[in-house]
């Protein structure tokens, strides 16, 4: 921290990721005056897909990032392999999203976007932690540590909780994951290819182990268009197996069976497969406190059908710092309670249904069904697809039921489901 004087900001936010950076951003350009603390030193790295979906390029524009930066590589698709089927759709047309996406390195990224909020006037203090300080039940300050051995207290009037999937600063606080909710784990490395210029996402729903077995969970390839690509695998904890469920094991099955137009064998790897968390469908709560909000995987922001976060980090952060500035300039923290109603208003039917597939899919046989059933059909992987990656428009609003019956149907008629 140095000589940096910190006087007692309205606001502190607790991790420069997403959800830290975007409530930065939106609560600075309201006139607060705002503290981001982040751990480390940008640039830093977070174990990620790198993939931006068109709900994650919604958010950057309006927060006005540099879509013509060197590093950002465009995606104009998703190819998805399945029952030994391939499909390439298009991202869908929309009429608030983006008919594209990208790939950017986290380590790229998160700095460009900590320096937007940065520009709106927010003080960001990299290689500091934040520690909360509770009295009575109640955070009363917030200790910021730097690498130094420097130390302040500081009593901002509101705290955003952005520190990630183990949310530790969340904990301190009392908030709980609902181990009822479905929670991924992922792994993924970087790669060489000849194809990193390819411009669709590619993700694969049918891994096998070198005896043709079906192995529990999915993988993708993200081409980050400088030669390199981002390459993971996942599983959910819905999944029949998920007890026994070995990543490396899955990444392994999934290097192997790489189409060969990727050029990827396991002597590419440039960067070792790395293991991270994905909190799900707003697994935790409460998502406020008196004075204290969750935003981004903090909160269990992760989209269960695709692995997205960073989208909802952008989001939640945003719609975090609209309620944060409402209760401050209203003085009426009580106001603070409106952001769990809100989010609740905007997921809460998503994510809904979001858990009922994740169910559906843990059993092999509908999994089966369903990857079968769409996969021949090019209408329904696009309307899949825009489920997925939530590019509903408002009128299709009723798809929560449509969702339920198409899961219905396609439990009904598998054998030994009923
Ligand atoms: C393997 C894997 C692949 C994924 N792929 C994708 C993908 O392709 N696309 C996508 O949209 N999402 C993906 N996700 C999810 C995405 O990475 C997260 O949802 C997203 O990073 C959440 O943002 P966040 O700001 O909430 O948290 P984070 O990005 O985790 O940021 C939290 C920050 O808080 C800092 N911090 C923690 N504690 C403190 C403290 N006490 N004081 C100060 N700072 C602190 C950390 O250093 C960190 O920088 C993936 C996740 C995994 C694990």
């Amino acid at each position: 921290m140095g000589n940096v004087l910190i006087v007692n900001p309205e606001v502190v936010i607790v991790g420069g990721g997403p959800g830290g950076a975007a409530a930065a951003y939106w609560l600075a350009r309201s006139g607060h005056s705002v503290v981001l603390a982040e751990k480390k030193r940008f640039p830093r790295d977070k174990t990620c897909g790198d993939g931006l979906t068109p709900r994650a390029i919604h958010q950057l524009t309006e927060m006005g990032f540099d879509f013509a930066v060197p590093e950002l590589h465009k995606i104009v698709g998703l190819r998805a392999y399945a029952g030994g089927v391939k499909l390439e759709m298009p991202w869908p047309d929309h009429s608030i999203y983006p008919n594209w996406g990208a790939v950017i390195r986290r380590t790229d990224l998160d700095m460009q976007v900590a320096a937007l909020a940065e520009k709106q006037g927010a003080l960001i203090l990299q290689g500091t932690t934040a520690e909360p300080v509770v009295e009575g039940g109640r955070l009363t300050g917030v200790r910021l540590k730097d690498g130094d051995g420097d130390e302040r207290l500081v009593h901002p009037k509101v705290t955003v909780i952005a520190d990630g999937s183990l949310s530790r600063f969340g904990r301190k606080l009392g908030t709980e994951r609902n181990k009822a909710y479905p929670y991924g784990l992922a792994v993924r490395g970087y790669y060489n290819s000849p194809r990193s210029d390819d411009q669709y996402l590619e993700s694969h729903l049918d891994i096998r182990d070198s005896n043709g077995s079906p192995l529990p969970g999915y993988g993708w390839i993200f081409p980050l268009g400088d030669g390199q690509l981002n390459i993971g695998a996942g599983a959910v904890s819905t999944f029949k197996g998920w007890k026994e469920f070995n990543s490396n094991k899955l990444m392994d099955a999934l290097i192997e069976a790489l189409p060969e137009y990727w050029g990827v064998t396991p002597e590419s790897v440039v960067v070792a497969p790395k293991g991270g968390k994905l909190p799900m469908t707003f697994s935790v709560s409460p998502k406020a406190g008196p004075n204290w909000v969750l935003v981004g995987d903090a909160a269990g922001a992760v989209n269960a059908f695709n692995g997205e976060g960073i989208d909802y980090g952008y989001e939640t952060g945003r719609l975090a710092a609209h309620y944060i500035s409402q209760a401050i300039g209203s003085d009426d923290l009580g106001l603070l309670q409106n952001y769990p109603a809100a989010l609740e208003d905007q997921y809460g039917l998503y994510n809904k249904v979001a858990r009922l597939f994740l169910t559906a899919i843990g059993r092999p046989q509908v999994m089966g069904a369903l990857v079968r059933t769409g996969m021949r059909s090019r209408p329904l992987m696009e309307w899949v697809l825009k489920v997925m990656a939530n590019l509903m428009e408002p009128e299709d609003r009723g798809f929560g039921e449509q969702v339920y019956g198409a899961i219905e149907r396609i439990v009904r008629v598998t054998p030994d489901v009923r």
